[in-house]
């Protein structure tokens, strides 16, 4: 029998992805509810679904900060049923924090975190009741190891790292699966829609050697990260479908081999000293020789560390 799919933030990166490739299934296994806030913008998701469009993939509104949103999307669907979720939607932000509005870190919080706490609520009577399901959310590397200037993005990820594993094992009684997708960068929108909002930005409150350190330091060292270490999001879509496949998923799955060592520091010293200092170093000190850090990481990485990664086949 065919599984019901839902899917949230579908308009572009690893959501419209994700929902084409589980609606192109060879077996046909799924029946994907694509989501979008805006269904204006629809049209590249149209066109990547090809074939498959209102056959094993239905486009629905959906936004995750609204409750009345996500209720009727849910009664738009077969039974209201939810077989898999993925809390995929999410926000960035990056910047010093003395720049950054409460407001502005409360949106985060209620789009990465209150939303994929939304979804979760509204399917899992259902769950339990049928004693089956699966809950997929896309964290981040950045839910395992905070990232300078990426204070309250990283803050989000943790907090939703902490409510799926307390979450996990009453839900294992309940037969209901949750699983947490860690990618490390990944070449979306999602970088460029960041970049354009801090063009934009005065930073009014950040002294000017805060702003330079972000600006200088930061900017150039974060966008070589993404060149050198980035996936795509097809790639991260797949080890996803492959998570979404499995019998037994795992709590945790990093997408990306090449940034496992990063992660791997904090739990090769509890008192976080050396992750600390790494990443210190990593920007600060080696900053000339950024470039070949992460080039020697990844050169290290590609040999040593492919384990614990999901590689899609
Ligand atoms: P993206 O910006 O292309 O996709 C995010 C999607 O979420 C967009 O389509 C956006 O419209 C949607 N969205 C935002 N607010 C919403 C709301 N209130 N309701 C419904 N949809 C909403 O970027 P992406 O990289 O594909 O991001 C997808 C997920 O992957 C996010 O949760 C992000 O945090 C995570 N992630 C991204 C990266 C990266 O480097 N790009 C790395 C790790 C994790």
């Amino acid at each position: 029998e065919q599984k019901a799919v839902l899917v949230t933030g579908c308009s572009s990166g690893i959501g419209l992805r994700l929902a084409v490739l589980l609606a192109q299934d060879a077996k046909k296994r799924y029946h994907v509810t694509a989501t979008m806030r805006d269904l204006r913008k629809k049209d590249k998701l149209e066109q990547a679904a090809g074939d498959a469009l209102n056959k094993t993939l239905s486009i629905q509104r959906l936004d995750v900060c609204s409750d009345e949103s996500v209720a009727e999307c849910l009664n738009n669907m077969k039974d209201r049923r939810v077989d898999v979720l993925v809390n995929n939607a999410g926000v960035g932000q990056i910047g010093p924090i003395e720049s950054l509005s409460m407001q502005d870190m409360q949106k985060v919080f209620e789009t990465n975190f209150f939303g994929a706490v939304r979804m979760i609520k509204a399917v899992l009577p259902d769950m339990k009741k049928r004693k089956s399901g699966h809950i997929v959310t896309m964290s981040s590397v950045m839910g395992l190891q905070g990232i300078v200037f990426n204070d309250v993005y990283a803050a989000s990820k943790f907090a939703m790292e902490g409510f799926c594993e307390s979450l996990a094992v009453q839900l294992l009684k309940f037969n209901v699966n949750v699983s947490l997708i860690e990618p490390g960068p990944v070449n979306t929108e999602f970088e460029m829609k960041l970049m354009e909002e801090v063009g934009k930005s005065q930073f009014p409150g950040a002294d000017a050697e805060t702003v330079r350190y972000f600006k200088e330091v930061y900017l150039p060292a974060s966008h070589e990260i993404f060149t050198t270490l980035g996936q795509s999001p097809d790639t991260v879509a797949k080890a996803t479908m492959q998570v979404i496949g499995m019998r037994l998923p795992r709590l945790r799955y990093q997408t990306n081999a090449l940034y496992t060592p990063l992660v791997a520091l904090k739990y090769a010293d509890e008192s976080g000293s050396l992750s600390v200092r790494t990443f210190y170093n990593l920007l600060f000190n080696f900053g000339p020789l950024f470039h070949l850090s992460m080039n020697l990481i990844k050169c290290i990485t590609c040999n040593c560390f492919r384990r614990g990664a999901v590689s899609p086949s």
